[in-house]
């Protein structure tokens, strides 16, 4: 499709009747990113003065705790008064779900759903306006690499398993003028048709999951085949960390930049990176912290838990969430002209591929997809053997007894029919170290380091 008529025969009237505004926020974005230092701390810190005033006249759980605390909506004058309030935790989310968002209130609301690395189910009630604020900050960092609003993109992303859900996304990414490769299913085979299907659509970039990208590269690489001539104009990589190796290989396969994006389902774009390769924060819209585990803030340069207060979420408001990802504030000045702050990405966003008796590679993002049901609360799958999978669940009060049925039928669609799978239901899924709760984890006995990573992608074990 012409991008401009995916831009405005598509785009733009299904977001007006979404009540999603996008455009209404795109000069305002666009004008932030070069704003100097101490105009975007004051507008930062205005918005901040609104919001907590907002969440203590109107959502009961900051009420309440301010209230417990002693403290007054008027102390938080900014940024650094922020940090007065408690991190808001994700157990704490899930206990009080209710009483985080506002009462009656009168916005459309539009659900958002975790299941990220974490392996956390949470569920984020965000207005119109936090929505089209998400894309308007979007689209501005997609600016900075020349591709607009309706440009054809290549998404190596999850396929939804229920069938009405497909559906629904097939449609979402004819209009948003997409094509979508699984990520669950990287093989030469699959890897040879997609290839020739990105060639005819001709996209302008691709997007998706980083290991599934490099997947797909791997592949490409060991067929011949020249992602050179198709010319992208960027190579965006989500939602898992970008290690060096993964660069290496997406530079020598391509001839343009590939870049890091760190974000989120509930926040949108937290950071992203420039053509200096630096991870610019969206300081404008997200007050963005590095704590320590007790909820102070570190200096530059040293790591943090990063906690993000949505600045434009008011009907659920996120006051100092905790992520679950671990970073570092860099107090570098970047020379490209943007002037939004800097942070390196340390820890965090670590996925890895679940491997099946076939042969075949899972990106281990499908738990997300499979397990993502409002009848379960936490998960984790362990894959003990090639054909044996361990899944631990913490169940929500809308577990039935047709649920672990469901959720087998479901599991077996990538894991295989013969695959054994056992479920243990718990209270609680024990943390990392780190305090994550890491979804998968393989006990393969084979090493997960790149040289077989390499083999597997390929298929020539
Ligand atoms: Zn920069």
């Amino acid at each position: 499709m012409n991008n401009l008529i995916a831009k405005h025969l598509f785009y733009f009237p299904s977001q007006y009747f979404r009540g999603q505004k996008v455009w209404k926020f795109i000069p305002e974005v666009w004008a932030d990113e070069r704003r100097p230092e101490e105009e975007i701390q004051r507008i930062r810190d205005e918005k901040i003065r609104k919001l907590v005033g907002y969440a203590y006249e109107n959502i009961p759980y900051y009420r309440k705790m301010m209230q417990e605390k002693g403290i007054r909506p008027e102390t938080i004058s900014g940024y650094d008064e922020l940090a007065m309030l408690p991190v808001l935790t994700k157990e704490a989310i899930l206990e009080n779900s209710q009483s985080l968002i506002k009462p009656n209130s009168s916005k459309r609301m539009y659900e958002r759903k975790t299941g990220g690395s974490t392996g956390m189910i949470l569920h984020f009630f965000k207005e119109a306006d936090a929505l089209a604020k998400n894309d308007a900050i979007m689209y501005r960092c997609y600016a900075w690499y020349g591709i607009d609003i309706g440009d054809r993109q290549a998404r190596f992303w999850g396929v939804p398993v229920k069938s009405k859900t497909r559906i629904k996304e097939s449609i979402k990414d004819v209009l948003l003028n997409r094509i979508r490769i699984s990520a669950f299913d990287i093989s030469e085979t699959t890897c040879l048709r997609e290839y020739e299907r990105i060639r005819r659509f001709r996209p302008t970039h691709f997007y998706g999951y980083t290991t599934a990208i490099y997947g797909f590269c791997r592949v490409a690489k060991d067929l011949g085949l020249n992602l050179k001539e198709l010319q992208m104009k960027a190579v965006i990589c989500t939602a898992e960390k970008m290690y060096p190796h993964h660069r290496e290989l997406l530079s020598e396969m391509f001839d343009c930049p590939i870049v890091d994006e760190y974000g989120s389902s509930e926040n949108g774009i937290i950071a992203f990176q420039c053509r200096q390769g630096n991870m610019h924060l969206m300081s404008d819209h997200l007050a963005i912290e590095f704590v320590d585990e007790q909820g102070q803030r570190v200096k530059p340069g040293e790591l943090g838990r990063i906690v993000i207060t949505d600045l434009s979420s008011f009907e659920m408001p996120q006051i100092r969430y905790d992520i679950g990802d671990i970073g570092r504030l860099s107090d570098m000045k970047c020379s490209c002209g943007i002037t939004l702050p800097l942070m390196d990405i340390v820890e965090g966003r670590k996925e890895d591929f679940i491997r099946t008796k076939e042969g075949k590679l899972v990106h281990a993002a499908y738990l997300c997809y499979t397990l993502k049901e409002d009848t379960i609360h936490e998960f984790k799958m362990i894959q003990k053997a090639i054909d044996r999978f361990h899944v631990q669940l913490v169940r929500s009060p809308l577990f039935n007894s047709e649920s672990e049925k469901k959720l087998e039928r479901n599991l077996r669609c990538a894991l295989g029919n013969d695959a054994q799978i056992s479920f243990e239901y718990l209270d609680r899924i024990s943390r990392e170290k780190s305090g994550k709760l890491r979804y998968f984890i393989s006990e393969l006995s084979e090493p997960t380091d790149m040289t077989s990573e390499e083999k597997l992608v390929s298929g020539r074990r």
